[in-house]
């Protein structure tokens, strides 16, 4: 299980250089080296023996963790000031993988309605096939909870923003409306960031990424994340390394690499955000803009009072149909039709 505190005393631009990366003691090399190896060597049985049982610190085998993966992982729990982090393949092998390790079957999940759509499949279609019941609630009444909450239910899973319709959820009030209840509130922060929005300071338990968007930040990394408490990331930990999810170490070189620019690419994606909504909002073939730092945003008071800044992502509605919101997209120029978010290049889908 990898070790790590939180040094919340330094500033986000100082922690996305440097948290979770020490100095390499055996090169001195500046930057965490990637140990691309499958596994690990011994000197005897005796030290493999005390690895295994945590008696001695080192490494055993690359799927159960890797030094690179580790720094990676330690610096994003830092960011989002959790005690640890878990990387995983892809965005949706850490979202399946922790809702595994925290729902067994009979048990029931409350999940936000409008939340990605491989995570809404996998809700509605995956989790009913191991016996696991699912109600989706709307993310603007968050006092649905309470309704819907049963003394079975293990989770309450939020989106905020949501892709793709930027809806917003008051997070806070979700764990006001929960009260005792002892199910643990996940938060998918991929649009928002640790940047712009800390879930685990708004009262959930756990933070789940894509970090093949903002966190990687340059398109050419798929992986996930997972923060939360050690002993809730411990048993998340058994999940990945019996599912085997876990990122390669170079892909989790891609991401430190990347994470280093992270304050200034966010600072950059808030400025630019804003601007696009604000020309769109005004432009007379628009008819709609969605975007949480519009006032317009049915949500827009809840977005300032939990985020900071609101991001690089926005959907907007043309005047006309499907063809003509089809017409606008293929007459881009620079901007790129593909699917993802959050790279340095703007893309449109
Ligand atoms: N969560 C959100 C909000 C996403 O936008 C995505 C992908 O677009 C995912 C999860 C899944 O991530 P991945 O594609 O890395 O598996």
């Amino acid at each position: 299980m990898p070790k790590h505190e939180t040094q919340n005393k330094r500033g986000f631009s100082t922690r996305s250089v440097h948290a979770g990366e020490e100095t390499d003691p055996a090169s001195g090399s500046v930057v965490t080296p990637i140990y691309e190896t499958s596994t690990f060597a011994f000197p005897s049985t005796k030290v493999l023996l005390e690895v295994m049982r945590r008696k001695r610190k080192g490494n055993i085998y690359t799927r159960w963790w890797n030094p690179t993966s580790q720094a990676a992982e330690n610096k994003i729990a830092d960011l989002e000031s959790a005690d640890v982090g878990l990387l995983f393949s892809s965005g949706m092998a850490a979202i399946s993988s922790m809702i595994l390790t925290v729902v067994s079957s009979g048990d029931h999940v409350a999940s936000m309605r409008n939340v990605y759509g491989a995570t809404f499949e996998f809700m509605s279609e995956f989790l009913p096939k191991i016996d696991v019941d699912v109600t989706f609630i709307d993310a603007d009444r968050p006092e649905e909870i309470k309704e819907v909450v049963r003394d079975n239910t293990k989770l309450v899973y939020l989106e905020t923003p949501a892709n793709p319709t930027l809806k917003v959820v008051d997070i806070r009030a979700v764990k006001r409306q929960l009260g005792r209840h002892q199910a643990r509130i996940a938060v998918d922060n991929t649009f928002a960031t640790p940047y712009n929005q800390q879930p685990l300071k708004l009262g959930a338990d756990t933070v789940v990424h894509s970090a093949t968007k903002y966190l990687g930040g340059h398109a050419d990394v798929t992986a996930g994340v997972v923060v939360g408490d050690r002993k809730f990331i411990s048993k998340v930990y058994e999940t990945r390394k019996l599912l085997g999810g876990i990122l390669d170490p170079h892909a989790a070189w891609l991401l430190i690499r990347g994470l280093k620019t992270f304050e200034l690419r966010m600072r950059r994606h808030n400025e630019n955000g804003m601007k696009v909504a604000q020309f769109l909002s005004k432009h007379p073939k628009v008819k709609e803009v969605l975007y949480p730092g519009l006032p317009t945003h049915p949500q827009h008071a809840v977005a300032r009072r939990q985020m900071r800044g609101f991001g690089g992502m926005l959907s907007f509605l043309p005047k006309g149909n499907g063809d003509y919101a089809s017409k606008v997209i293929d007459r881009l120029k620079l901007i790129k039709l593909a699917p993802s978010l959050g790279g340095v290049g703007t893309l449109a889908s």
